[in-house]
């Protein structure tokens, strides 16, 4: 007797829960065998209650009439175009490496929010339809009363059409009017879909091209040499570190390459930083490329997205440009993955999965034999210590391209202007030197890196300070809106007069934020015109690019700026750069701090000296004596990472051992806590009957509060794990059995944890 044979679909649930990380299976019914295919997304229904729910096919097999009852497959979804084969490889190696469930690997590697529902408000304008000559007869014929009606025909008379939307912001306020010109057959109203943005931003101008310095051709040749010969053998792609001081010519080696990927019909991806805040860079490469690129960064629009999105799926864009999650674009024959900046941590996801575009970059190029291109002035210790390793292949450029090299970098200590008596955040020398360049006509940069107006309010009697009542943070005041801002959750409130503690009224201000230093800056030099440019004044949409734009365009002498703008901006006229407090972040409890202040100072520093004219840089500091304040005022990576890589190996920390922090989350402190109890004596329990024993104090540590131990109500545990004796494959995997595979019996619903596999902070 012959058996039968049912198709069956093993499909992932789109669902936000634990319960359901699994394939559940499904028959695929005789009318949509042609349908469905691996990849698919598609309608079933779900538990006992029958739910309707969409998910995704990642795998089909065929099994002998099964024992147990298989619900159908209800249809598949229009529309979305199915996972690629290699997305579902994507997919389960972000799963793996990760630890994550199915459905966030699906939705970071192919978010849905790009294909469908992209209903997007249309503008309304109201059109006439009858000559301007018969619109004033209409106006004539109109009642004086009927204000709106006129007021519209008198718009309509001068233009042809007129946005509803300029008229007032209030749609209702002039429906009847224009429902009466309606009726009367003089006007009509049109949607038109909005102009895109981008393509309005960045107009393709073929600029001439510049030749190449010695030293960047010598580097494009051995990148460009090695990237043929590996699409020859077809083998596995390399990565190159261009480790480049600022101002070195990074882009035009990238843009290079890119050229030659096309030649080879073969595309590329280019990852930088932050989008908004690398306009001059997007616009070199719209410049060079035009038509081809696929922009893809935060600041789309659903229906932008699903544009640059579906030009991607037709295979017309053959370069796409964004952030981190452009390095899942999907694009056919990739040849070329560009990382510019590659050092700085928005790189990192902070979410479920936390992956880092480089590991995922490095992951494509293995699959597909592209080739990664690793791009810094700074480069991350880890990426570094690989290219000394020979992981990477290392390329230096030691030269910049200007007739000028880097700027000359003055150091005041902070403490000895106290000693002086100048209270100030402004040292004698920087205050002297800004007057000596504003004469000059010369543009300065001033760096804070804390945004507000002061740090905290406390009282002077009994030192209490004023915190956020729902995080572990104090509360920053600002101005002009006279309140306090948590930093992290953006909770607001009126400042105190009167102390809640002992009843005192003199409450007094500390610290200084970017605010301040404006105000400061207005007092000394009032004639001087000033832009800012923080978190406060860039909510607007495109405000990153009117302030960067109208500092390029000089109109303005001063730019004050959190690390916003440390990031790769290339402004010729700048010829000073103040930077405050150099030493803001170097004693964050992280182990990266030392190398975050290295970097962030060395980059904005790189900010002077990049035109015609020699820059200088003024670092106020209040520890000279630290290495990372030593050698970025030498501006010496190398000096720097020399003196790091022999810390993090004494200390253990990557690339020597790994790292894995374990984070536990929500509003009874007490259940978070015994959870992490429970969660880190599982780890214990398993790793000594494995045989570890003596090390296990060094190796796990906690469970301890967080740094900040509470965001938003939610109280923050952590478990930090370090392979130092274990085997780094073992400690992986029993933190994924004790976190993921017996997350029941460990982790309550309402405690939420998640890990991070070399987190970029552990704050
Ligand atoms: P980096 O990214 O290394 O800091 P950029 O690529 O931004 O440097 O280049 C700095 C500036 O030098 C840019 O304005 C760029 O147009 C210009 N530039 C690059 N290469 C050359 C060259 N060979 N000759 C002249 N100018 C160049
Ligand atoms: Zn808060």
């Amino acid at each position: 007797m012959e058996v039968a044979k049912v198709n069956v679909a093993k499909v992932i649930i789109d669902q936000n829960s634990h319960h359901t990380d699994r394939p559940f299976d499904y028959k695929i019914p005789q009318n949509l065998m042609e349908a469905v295919e691996i990849g698919s997304r598609v309608q079933v229904t779900f538990g006992k209650g029958h739910k309707k729910i969409e998910g995704y096919v990642l795998g089909i097999k065929d099994i002998e009439k099964p024992r147990y009852t298989i619900k159908n497959l209800q249809g598949v979804v229009q529309n979305v175009p199915p996972l690629s084969e290699l997305q579902i490889d994507m997919i389960l190696w972000m799963k793996k490496t990760y630890l994550c469930t199915y459905m966030e690997a699906i939705s970071t590697v192919a978010p849905p929010k790009a294909y469908g529902n992209i209903k997007e408000k249309k503008d309304v304008f109201l059109r006439r339809k009858v000559s301007r000559g018969d619109m004033e007869t209409v106006v004539e014929k109109t009642p004086n009363n009927a204000k709106r009606q006129r007021e519209i025909l008198r718009q309509l008379i001068e233009d042809e059409e007129v946005l509803l939307k300029s008229l007032s912001d209030n749609k209702s306020v002039y429906k009847n009017a224009v429902k009466a010109l309606e009726n009367k057959g003089v006007i009509e109203t049109i949607e038109k879909e909005k102009a895109s943005r981008l393509l309005n931003m960045m107009p393709p101008k073929n600029p001439p091209r510049v030749p190449l310095t010695t030293e960047q051709k010598k580097a494009l040749e051995t990148m460009k040499e090695s990237f043929g010969k590996t699409q020859e053998k077809k083998e596995k792609g390399k990565t190159f570190l261009l480790h480049g001081v600022t101002g070195s010519g990074k882009t035009e080696i990238y843009l290079g390459l890119i050229e030659k990927a096309l030649e080879l019909g073969k595309t590329a991806i280019v990852l930088v930083p932050e989008i908004s805040l690398t306009p001059q860079t997007m616009e070199r490469f719209t410049a060079r490329f035009g038509e081809a690129i696929a922009l893809i960064h935060s600041s789309l629009t659903l229906k932008e997205r699903y544009y640059e999105w579906e030009k991607i799926q037709q295979g017309k864009a053959k370069i796409v440009i964004g952030a981190r999650s452009a390095v899942f674009a999907k694009l056919e024959n990739l040849g070329m993955i560009v990382v510019d900046e590659e050092h700085e941590y928005t790189y990192k996801s902070e979410q479920n999965p936390k992956y880092h575009a480089i590991e995922v970059a490095r992951y494509r190029s293995e699959r597909e034999g592209a080739q990664v291109v690793l791009g810094s002035a700074t480069p991350s210790v880890e990426s570094y210590y690989r290219g000394e390793q020979g992981i990477y292949e290392l390329i230096s450029l030691d030269r910049r391209v200007t007739k000028h090299q880097l700027p000359h970098v003055e150091m005041v200590d902070m403490r000895e202007e106290l000693d002086v008596g100048n209270l100030s955040m402004i040292s004698g020398s920087l205050k002297n030197q800004i007057e000596e360049n504003l004469k000059k006509q010369g543009q300065t940069i001033l760096f804070l890196n804390r945004r507000g107006f002061s740090t905290f309010l406390s009282c002077k009697k009994c030192g209490y300070v004023e915190k956020c009542r729902d995080c572990d943070i104090t509360m920053t005041y600002h101005l002009p809106s006279d309140e306090l801002i948590c930093h992290y959750c953006g909770k607001k409130k009126k400042p105190i007069t009167e102390c809640p503690d002992c009843g005192n009224t003199t409450i007094k201000h500390f610290g200084y934020g970017t605010q301040k230093l404006e105000k400061n800056i207005e007092n000394l030099f009032p004639e001087a015109r000033i832009l800012r440019m923080d978190v406060d004044t860039t909510t607007e949409k495109g405000a990153h690019e009117k302030v960067l734009t109208a500092f390029k365009n000089r109109e303005a002498d001063i730019l004050i700026g959190t690390q916003m703008i440390s990031k790769g901006l290339d402004f010729p006229g700048v010829t000073l750069v103040g930077i405050i407090a150099a030493d803001s972040i170097l004693n964050l409890p992280d182990f990266r701090a030392s190398e975050r202040t290295f970097q962030l100072l060395t980059q904005v520093a790189g900010r002077a000296g990049r035109g015609e004219d020699l820059g200088s840089v003024v670092l106020q500091t209040y520890k000279p004596e630290h290495y990372s304040i030593e050698e970025a005022i030498k501006q010496d990576y190398v000096g720097f990472y020399r003196r790091e890589i022999g810390l993090r190996e004494a200390f253990e920390y990557p690339p020597f051992k790994t790292l894995y922090l374990v984070n536990l989350m929500g509003e009874d402190e007490q259940k978070v806590y015994d959870t992490a109890v429970k969660v880190s004596k599982g780890i214990r329990y398993i790793l000594k009957n494995e045989g570890y024993n003596d090390c296990l104090e060094e190796c796990i540590l906690g469970p301890n509060p967080s740094v900040i131990s509470k965001i938003n109500k939610n109280y923050r545990y952590r478990i930090l794990l370090k392979n130092i004796e274990i085997d780094k494959q073992l400690l992986k995997k029993v933190i994924k059995y004790v976190c993921i595979n017996k997350r029941k019996q460990f982790v309550p619903d309402e405690v939420n944890l998640s890990i991070d596999f070399n987190p970029y902070s552990i704050i």
